[in-house]
Order: structure tokens, then sequence, then C-alpha cells
């Protein structure tokens, strides 16, 4: 793995990054009826708050299928329990802090100190940038101004200017949950849970060590290049951070905060030119929403981000297809050849990855053969 002195996204970068309003995003066009009639949406879920939560539930007529039972849904929603109160009470906001601060001079040891807290709340990885402001969104969206209760859609959004930092956490969903993806798996929801857990945590962590802090997870700021910058990982073909210890089978959570710490290095683990010669999530999506070919810097449409050159994903085009299923989906992240558990074989094949490109192409042709990427519909209890 190598440290660079700048992502690796900011040599495909063509223009001004304009920054980018949550309400173009997928998730707020469903929430607003743009991708499915919102009178035909009936729920057997308890309780659904938002559109998301109605159009990804169980469909009766569905019932003994395999992957979509009642059990499975009820372990996908009982996986978000602690997400839906976090984001409705903690997310997105500051709260009273110590009337004394420690002592946070040493950058480097109060900087030590927080990833070590921020560990043991429950992050597989952790990272520190400075906030781009290019990466926090303009406006709310719809979605993620219901599931937090403080905001409208629209209201602006800027950080308060006590931020200094961004501390980025990523959470690892489970291997064998998600190989069931696109039925009702349940990893993803679980580890929702789990960085809303831990974003909050952190964030009365240092509160209480005097200082100002506010965690989120979707909201507020783009995610993924916060990360990327933060030196967790870099961004794929399929959209997602593809991080060196769990390919992109991670969910990011973070904590904007006042503590000016030590920032880590953007890293290179190859992806950009194994994405160039793989192109396994683009024909594993059902959604046809991934592109084919060379990076482009034109958007489809206006909930791509622009001037940069990236595979950009079809949002329409992947949610339409969440809806069919009635399931949140994640066989881009599921095929992802990055997509591994620890080994010692696949420690030497991201070593190569990361060396040289000499052996994408065996590579690539190996996680076929091998069938890693493939569907395998175990239930937990099994
Ligand atoms: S989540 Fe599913 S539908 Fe969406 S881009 Fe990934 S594979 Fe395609
Ligand atoms: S499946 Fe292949 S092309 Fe897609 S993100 Fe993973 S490595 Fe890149």
């Amino acid at each position: 793995m190598s440290k660079r002195n700048e992502a690796s996204y900011e040599r495909f970068i063509t223009g001004p990054i304009p920054r980018f309003d949550d309400r173009n995003g997928g998730f707020s066009k469903l929430q607003r009826g743009e991708i499915i009639d919102l009178d035909n949406l009936v729920t057997m879920q308890k309780g659904a708050a938002t559109v998301i939560e109605r159009a990804l539930s169980r469909d009766p007529a569905r019932k003994g299928k395999k992957g979509y039972k009642q059990e499975d849904y009820a372990l996908k929603q009982a996986g978000r329990t602690i997400d839906v109160y976090v984001r409705k009470n903690l997310f997105s906001r500051d709260s009273e802090v110590d009337e004394h601060k420690v002592d946070d001079s040493e950058k480097t040891t109060i900087t030590r100190k927080i990833k070590r807290v921020t560990g043991w709340f429950g992050a597989d990885l952790v990272g520190i940038c400075e906030v781009n402001p290019a990466w926090v969104y303009t406006h709310w969206g719809d979605n993620n101004a219901i599931r937090s209760g403080i905001a409208n859609s629209g209201d602006p959004i800027e950080l308060p200017s006590w931020v200094k930092s961004a501390i980025v956490m990523v959470i690892a969903m489970d291997y064998q949950r998600l190989k069931k993806s696109p039925a009702a798996e349940g990893g993803t929801d679980l580890a929702y849970s789990k960085m809303a857990f831990t974003a909050a945590s952190v964030a009365t962590y240092i509160r209480n060590l005097g200082y100002h802090a506010i965690s989120c997870g979707n909201d507020l700021a783009l995610s993924i290049p916060l990360a990327v910058d933060a030196g967790l990982g870099e961004l794929g073909r399929n959209g997602m951070l593809i991080t060196r210890q769990f390919g992109p089978r991670v969910r990011i959570c973070k904590v904007f905060t006042e503590l000016s710490l030590e920032p880590d290095s953007p890293i290179d683990i190859g992806v950009q030119h194994f994405c160039e010669r793989c192109e396994i999530c683009a024909k594993s999506c059902p959604g046809q929403a991934i592109k084919y070919g060379d990076r482009t810097d034109k958007a489809w449409d206006d909930s791509n981000s622009m001037n940069l050159l990236k595979w950009p994903v079809k949002p329409m085009n992947c949610l339409t297809y969440w809806i069919k299923n009635r399931a949140d989906c994640a066989v881009c992240l599921r095929t992802c050849p990055f997509n591994k558990p620890e080994g010692p074989l696949h420690s030497v094949v991201r070593k190569t990855i990361e060396t040289t490109s000499w052996f994408d192409r065996f590579f690539i042709k190996m996680d076929k053969v091998f069938k890693y990427g493939e569907q395998v519909l175990t239930e937990l209890e099994d």
C-alpha cells in the first residue's frame, strides 16, 4: 500500500467540482415519489416512516421465496433499530460540551487517543482529514431531512466555523450475509446501526473532552471522498469506496470536530488500474446502473457530481431495481474481486495489485473460475 500526497481521484478532476445538493440524490428523489408512484406503495412493515422503508419492505405475494421470507425482513428491520433512533436524536447535531478542555496541544498524542477510542467503539478502520468544503452538501435532501427530524428538505447546510477535522470511520459488513444479496440480507442494516452507535459515541466522547463534535452517517456531506481523503481507500467503478482490508463491503460514518487532529495521507491500493480492466460489477448489476468502458466526466443526470472523470452510477436505474426487488441490493459489492475475507492467498493478491497491474486480467479470470462473487442463500440460523 503506498501513501500519496494527493488522493487518487485528483488526477481525474477536469474542472471545479460544485458542491452537491442532497435533494438531487437518488433517495431524495425516491422519497419525493419521482421513482415510484407513492399511491401504489403498499407495505407490510409496521411503523415504516419513509418511502424507502415502505418500498423495501416485504411483498406478501413472495412469502415463500427463499431470501424474501418474513424471517429475512424481520432480521433486516431489527438490524436497523439503533440506526433509526440515532438518526432521529443524535446525528447531524452538536450538544453541550464539558466546560474544561483537555490539553490538545500534542496533535500526535490526541490523534492516537481518538483513533484508539474510535476502534474501541466499533470502527473497523479510521482515518482523519481536513474537510474539503466541496464535499459538504449545499442543502438537506428529503430522505436525510425526514430521518433526522432537525431540518426540512431544502434547508441550506453549512458546517460550523469551529470544524477543523473529520474523523472518518469504516464499518465492515458481514461477508456471509452480503453473499445473499440481492435477497434481503440484514448485514447492511446491522452495519448502519453499528455506524450510528460508533459515530454518536465518539462524538459524545469528544464533547466530554471539552470540544465540539457532530456525528453523521450519510447526512451533511459526501462520505466517499472524505474517506478517500482520510486514507481509507479509493473510489471504484461501482461508485463505492474500496478499502484495502474489506474491499467495498463497508459503510462509512464520520464525526466533524473542533479538535485539530493529524490528517492521514491518501492511499493507492491499485483500484484505478484494476477497475479499468475489470467490469464484473457492471456485468453483474441487475439494474444496469454501472458504466462499462472508460471514465467520463459527463453526468447521467443531476444525481451525479460533475467535473470528475469516473464511472458515474445511474441512481435511478439502481433504485428502480431495488423497488422491483423489494430489498436493497449489494450485488456490486458482493461480486467485486476486492470483496474477500482475510487470508494468506488474498493478502498476496492484494499486495500484487498494489504493486503492479501486470496480473490484473489473471486475477479477474481466477475470480470467475473460483466463483467468489456468486450468491449464497444461507440463513443466519443455518
Ligand atoms: S446496488 Fe445493485 S442495482 Fe445498484 S448499482 Fe449496485 S448492483 Fe446495480
Ligand atoms: S467489480 Fe471490478 S470494476 Fe467493479 S469496482 Fe470491483 S474491481 Fe472495480
